[in-house]
């Protein structure tokens, strides 16, 4: 049999119900992969060997008297370190929380242990998951599988480099401005953010609460389906949670898109990307029309302002979030003379640079005598993005875009210059803008062998037309390279 750890989630949860091998098994398989390729990698931040353990033998237990609750059912899944988890440390990748046991579990992973999931670790990311890199971690850099001396991307890098190397079988993150599709990208895998609203943000640590979102990174588009419909659905606990029933995913999955408009949108295409990315999506196109669709050239004049809007609007809100780490409630405790000392002792050490940088920016934003002009002009834009995507949809069931304007960056090569890192989520922030879902799927490497991401977007609640395309953009590029060998290899 080959190895259990290259398996899909779907694959495998068809070989434990039928019993060709056990969830204990399939964990040991993800632990010696893991064992090959994490010194490498560093795509954990915390490995439950205890947990994993004790959830993998009550999967069996559950498989054995009938009783699988559904489709991550004995899965080992990767959760990023901002879900919280009961009992499990929990750090946002940051000083300031160093140590902290949470006393509960976010919704997403209430479920999925209902699910009968089996929580394998807790995943790198950039502190507070502000960056594209991973290197802005407190805990040191995550590594791509492909490559290690390039950016597995960010901020769910860990998540993705986990999953591309096989030390998952599904990975979660979280998505603000591009955090789950852009590392998707540049590790060859599929990621997606879901509508806002559709998956809960209870346990989520908040970095800016109107965009965040939780989704899965997944090797495959039918994977995705599988983990979005276990932590999908309703939550009292999250006021913004969509009340209404999770539609059905997956019975669009193979009929095609012949009758389909794709919208292929002139601000996120061309200017700006990576001519061997470009000509892949351009490729990607054109099967897409081959296989039926309608191809419709469009512009959305607004979203040429949404990267700025974004570096305000998510600044702002983190502003406010992160006041709570005041070394009162949680981690770290900085003592000074009075209590404003300890909090400010406290937070200059517990806090990197990156994190500092925006809450400095928020704050300014959000004070008076700049907050119209900042925060209240970046909500105005933010109104004029949502118009134009609405219009956009009149005309075309999906969008289109390359995910990242780059393939796989190499370690160090943008963290002196915070610009050319923002404007690695240039073709991503729109749709965290709008609060409408979008998908990464992996349609080939370029010259240097790296993988190039493809962008489906959809209007809000749209999912089951985003797979539908997700799916067919996935048959036509036969992308099932996976990405463990250069993972095998220590590099020093
Ligand atoms: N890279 C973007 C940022 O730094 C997006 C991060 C995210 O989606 N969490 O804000």
């Amino acid at each position: 049999m080959s190895d259990l750890a290259d398996f899909t989630v779907t694959a495998a949860a068809a070989g434990l119900r039928s019993g060709d091998f056990s969830s204990v098994e399939l964990l040991e398989a993800v632990h010696k992969r893991a064992a090959m390729t994490e010194a490498n990698l560093h795509a954990y931040l915390t490995i439950d060997r205890d947990g994993a353990a004790r959830g993998a033998v009550a999967a069996d237990s559950a498989l054995k008297k009938g009783t699988a609750h559904g489709p991550l059912h004995g899965i080992p899944v990767a959760l990023k370190d901002n879900m919280v988890t009961r009992g499990l440390e929990t750090t946002a990748s940051s000083k300031i929380l160093s140590g902290y046991l949470p006393p509960y579990d976010g919704t997403a992973v209430t479920r999925l242990r209902e699910g009968g999931a089996v929580i394998f670790g807790k995943t790198n990311l950039d502190e507070f998951a502000m960056g594209s890199s991973t290197e802005n971690s407190a805990y040191g850099p995550s590594r791509n599988p492909w490559d290690p001396e390039r950016v597995p991307g960010g901020s769910s890098g860990g998540s993705a480099a986990a999953v591309a190397a096989g030390s998952a079988l599904v990975g979660f993150g979280s998505d603000t401005g591009g955090s789950i599709r852009q590392p998707a990208a540049l590790c060859g895998i599929v990621g997606m953010k879901p509508t806002y609203g559709l998956v809960s943000r209870y346990g989520l640590i908040a970095f800016a609460s109107s965009l965040d979102q939780i989704g899965p990174l997944t090797r495959t588009v039918e994977d995705s389906v599988a983990a979005l419909e276990v932590v999908g659905g309703h939550d009292p606990a999250d006021s913004t949670s969509y009340p209404g029933a999770v539609p059905d995913y997956r019975s669009g999955l193979k009929s095609g898109v012949a009758g389909l408009r794709v919208g292929v949108v002139a601000e996120l295409n061309g200017a700006g990307i990576d001519p061997a990315v470009q000509a892949a999506v351009d490729q990607t196109v054109a099967q897409l029309e081959e296989a039926g669709a309608t191809i419709v050239e469009l512009s959305l004049p607004s979203i040429e302002y949404a990267l700025s809007a974004y570096y305000l609007i998510a600044p702002a809100e983190c502003s406010a979030n992160l006041a709570r780490f005041d070394g009162v409630r949680y981690g770290l405790r900085r003592l000074g003379e009075n209590v404003e000392e300890m909090m400010s002792n406290t937070r200059a050490d517990g806090f990197g640079p990156e994190v500092t940088r925006r809450i400095l920016l928020g704050t300014y934003a959000l004070s008076a005598g700049y907050y119209d002009a900042f925060y209240g002009q970046a909500q105005r834009v933010r109104t004029l993005i949502i118009q134009d995507f609405q219009a956009a949809y009149q005309q075309a069931d999906v969008l289109v875009s390359p995910t990242s304007p780059t393939t796989a960056f190499k370690l160090g090569d943008r963290t002196q210059d915070p610009l050319s890192m923002y404007l690695s989520d240039v073709c991503t922030i729109p749709s965290n803008m709008s609060g409408d879902p979008a998908i990464s799927v992996p349609i080939g490497v370029d010259a240097d062998g790296m993988p190039i991401g493809f962008q489906v977007m959809a209007p809000a609640l749209g999912e089951p037309v985003m797979f539908r395309v997700a799916a067919e953009v996935e048959r036509q590029a036969g992308f099932t390279v996976r990405a463990r060998h250069a993972s095998s290899e220590v590099v020093t």
